[in-house]
C-alpha cells in the first residue's frame, strides 16, 4: 500500500491515463469559451490533454476538446490555445506549482 493517492486524468488526445502533473487542463468558461487552466482548479467543465503538442493537436483537430467541453472552438481559439499551451510546455512545473518559486 502506498499512502500517496495519485490523481489520474485521461488525455483526450491519445486516450491514455496519466498523473495529472503530466496533464494540462482546459476549461470552459461561464460564457462558453475554452481556456487553458494553468491552475488546474478553475471552475467549470474540464478536459485534459498530455503536456505534449501531438496530443494537443489531436485533441484540437479532431474537435475532441470542443466535444468534451461542449463548446465552440474556432480557428482564433485554436491559435490562442496553442500559444498558451506552448507557453506552458516551455515552463515545466508551472502547471501545478502553487508556491510560485520563480
Ligand atoms: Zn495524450
Amino acid at each position: 500500500m502506498r499512502p500517496r493517492k495519485p490523481a489520474i486524468r485521461t488525455c483526450i488526445g491519445c486516450g491514455k491515463s496519466e498523473d495529472k502533473r503530466e496533464i494540462v487542463r482546459f476549461v470552459r468558461t461561464p460564457d462558453g469559451a475554452v481556456e487553458l487552466d494553468e491552475t488546474g482548479k478553475a471552475n467549470g467543465r474540464g478536459a485534459y490533454v498530455h503536456a505534449a503538442l501531438e496530443c494537443f493537436e489531436t485533441a484540437i483537430r479532431k474537435r475532441k476538446i470542443a466535444s468534451a467541453l461542449r463548446a465552440n472552438v474556432n480557428e482564433d481559439d485554436i491559435g490562442r490555445l496553442r500559444a498558451d499551451f506552448e507557453r506552458v510546455l516551455g515552463h515545466p512545473g508551472a502547471i501545478d506549482n502553487e508556491d510560485g518559486d520563480a
